[in-house]
């Protein structure tokens, strides 16, 4: 099975390929027709699973098929642990959408808030970390996720051992309802648990 018997646009499906990706891995064929269906998802997943993907396609054919132009504003967060593993993320976004057109920005700290604000307000898609995405909605004027179509939780269970469980309450109190969740953990602790059923609406779980 590859990727060209999913059910995605041409340019997704050419941007995998110059990306060499080919056969999704097990997370990626369980997930993605779920996700591209618009349902809430809770995937028990590691890293080196191919999660990534398991999203990311998800979020490219999601902005496309509604027609989000650049100038819509923001349409999807994905929450990372790390500087480190959103920077990483951000550059998958970048290889396997290279011929979609979206703007994507990383706000992650590192620049002054001010700078960083600049970026916010002209992005549809936003890598971050929860310490800094929280500081924004409380302090950057104008930065609205009104319209934000999907959220994503990676790594979930590192986001809470680093000691951020108060930040992510905070922020999806900041968020529509309306929105569709992913949320990715290698463990299924009593506090993903808590997370989970603060930010998914009928998830599917997907064990891989
Ligand atoms: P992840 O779990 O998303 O961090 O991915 C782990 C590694 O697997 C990364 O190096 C990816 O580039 C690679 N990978 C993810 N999906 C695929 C795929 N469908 N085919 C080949 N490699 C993949």
């Amino acid at each position: 099975e590859s990727f060209d018997d999913f059910p995605l646009s041409k340019r997704t499906k050419d941007g995998l390929k110059k990306a060499n990706y080919n056969k999704p891995t097990e997370i990626q064929r369980e997930s993605i027709g779920i996700a591209l269906k618009g349902y809430d998802l809770l995937g028990a997943a590691k890293t080196g699973s191919g999660k990534t993907l398991a999203f990311l396609i998800p979020i490219l054919e999601t902005l496309y098929s509604s027609k989000w132009s650049k100038l819509d504003g923001l349409g999807v967060l994905v929450i990372s642990p790390t500087r480190e593993l959103a920077y990483q993320t951000f550059e998958v976004l970048k290889k396997i959408g290279r011929f979609h057109d979206f703007s994507a920005g990383l706000v992650i700290g590192g620049k002054d808030l001010k700078t960083e604000s600049k970026i916010i307000n002209q992005t549809n898609i936003i890598i971050c970390t929860p310490g800094r995405l929280l500081q924004h909605m409380d302090e950057t004027v104008g930065f609205s996720c009104d319209n934000l179509k999907i959220l994503v939780l990676d790594e979930a269970d590192r986001i809470l051992d680093l000691g951020f469980a108060e930040t992510m309450n905070a922020i999806i109190e900041n968020l529509p309802q309306s929105r569709q969740t992913m949320l990715f953990s290698a463990t299924q602790t009593k506090s993903i648990k808590d997370l989970a059923r603060l930010s998914l609406k009928n998830p599917t779980y997907v064990s891989v």
